[in-house]
């Protein structure tokens, strides 16, 4: 089969909030060949199946539905200038910044003056959850049971069991009930997460520190088998599950391109700039850190534009940057490299996350034995929530020192 060869300035992969505000601002600040590849057949990311307001404001309920969200987002993108082509899954690298793809007119190969990846993050499904038992009709995550519901109107089934206490459950319990479920427990092997106002959001019990240890039934699911806090177990009849949150960044292309990843966050490595460790490419949204969201991964798009355009008009590329690491509890923060160039991370502030609650945290920062920041937050901590440290300290560290470390103190 031939292969059609071309290049382009800038190639951004993914259409999701981070792709498409990066390729609407570099389109919109004057580079020429912007092209963002999309894998399915319309662009927006995640937000074209989510339903409920909430995007576009950091209110729960404030902002446009994701379907409107999604409109806008490819729309500023496509009217700026940049190229959008859906129904194109880039499937590996040919080069440094070359990448192959593939879509319906056959196979491409692109290279790039710098490629930004854009592949956000996914839920981990029940199979790389390591459940054992039957595998059964009725097992969902939240993104694949939003898509079986908005987008192709599928029947679901008639009582649920969430698993998970993260933010998006409440989605999850929401489009349950859109289709006519019943959720009937939800379920965290962890403390409750969720401040109580918005667990009750649910309306249906919490079981905290209780595990799923199987599910049954075949070829429908009949129940998940569970294990509490005291060694109890008992079985929840239902004929549906959603796994939710305990998201995994979409990272086999940056892994195909032995982009160096955080071990973290497990996305790519990267500084303020939003610059991996390989030359001329660059990453943002949630595939940098899942998961935040969408007008922070948009806000991480559009902020990369000028470290972009320089790295177009120079070439340069920094070497040796010192990594940021965290101390448990504290599981990882995101930007993970220090930069040069006095970049600020977006927002002026770094992103963080702890494996369990914490009141009013000390954070300290310190680098080779230096104390470069110490202040308490008044805000309690949550797992699976943001947690923010400011970047004010970051011109102190020295980017070719020793390791910055972040701990509570
Ligand atoms: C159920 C749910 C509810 C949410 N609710 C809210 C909310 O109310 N408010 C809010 O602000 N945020 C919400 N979010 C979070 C928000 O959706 C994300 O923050 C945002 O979508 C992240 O944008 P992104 O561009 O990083 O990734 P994504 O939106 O995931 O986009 C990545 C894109 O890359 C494409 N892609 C991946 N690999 C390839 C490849 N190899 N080739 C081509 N294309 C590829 C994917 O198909 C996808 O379209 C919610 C998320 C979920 C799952």
């Amino acid at each position: 089969m031939t292969r059609r060869e071309r290049t382009v300035d800038v190639l951004v992969v993914g259409a999701g909030p981070a792709g498409l505000g990066a390729a609407a601002e570099l389109a919109a600040s004057g580079v020429r060949r912007v092209e963002v590849l999309e894998r399915e057949q319309s662009a927006g990311g995640i937000p074209r199946h989510c339903h409920h307001a909430g995007f576009g404001s950091s209110r729960p309920n404030g902002g446009t539905s994701g379907p409107e969200y999604a409109r806008r987002s490819t729309a500023a993108a496509a009217r700026a200038g940049a190229t959008l082509r859906t129904g194109i899954t880039v499937t590996g690298w040919a080069g440094p910044r070359t990448l192959d793809a593939t879509g319906p007119g056959g196979l491409e190969r692109i290279t790039a003056h710098a490629v930004v990846l854009a592949t956000g993050a996914r839920e981990r499904p029940r199979s790389a959850r390591l459940v054992p038992g039957t595998r059964p009709a009725g097992v969902y995550t939240t993104g694949e049971l939003q898509q079986a519901v908005h987008i192709h109107h599928q029947h679901i089934g008639t009582r649920a069991v969430i698993v998970g206490d993260e933010p998006v459950g409440i989605a999850a319990a929401d489009t349950l009930r859109a289709a006519g479920v019943e959720v009937v427990a939800r379920v965290t092997d962890r403390p409750a997460a969720l401040p109580a106002a918005l667990g009750r959001h649910h309306g249906a019990p919490l079981l905290t520190r209780t595990t799923v240890t199987a599910l049954a039934g075949s070829p429908r699911l009949t129940g998940v088998a569970v294990r509490h806090g005291d060694g109890r177990t008992t079985t929840l009849p239902c004929d549906t599950v959603v796994f939710t949150g305990d998201w995994i960044p979409d990272h086999e292309l940056a892994r195909r391109g032995d982009v160096p990843l955080d071990p973290g966050t497990r996305g790519p490595a990267h500084d303020a700039a939003y610059r991996t460790h390989a030359p001329g490419v660059f990453a943002a949204g949630n595939l940098l850190h899942a998961v935040e969201r969408a007008g922070t991964a948009a806000a991480e798009g559009r902020a990369l534009a000028a470290p972009v355009r320089r790295h177009l008009a120079t070439g340069a590329w920094p070497a040796g940057r010192a990594a940021l690491t965290v101390a448990a509890p504290l599981e990882w923060i995101a930007p993970n490299l220090t930069g040069p160039d006095g970049d600020r991370p977006t927002g002026n502030r770094f992103i963080l996350r702890t494996g369990r609650p914490l009141t009013a945290p000390l954070l300290v920062v310190r680098q080779d034995g230096l104390e470069l920041y110490r202040r308490r937050l008044l805000r309690p901590a949550r797992p699976g929530r943001p947690l923010h440290l400011p970047a004010d300290w970051l011109d102190r560290a020295d980017p070719h020192g020793g390791t910055v470390r972040v701990s509570v103190g």
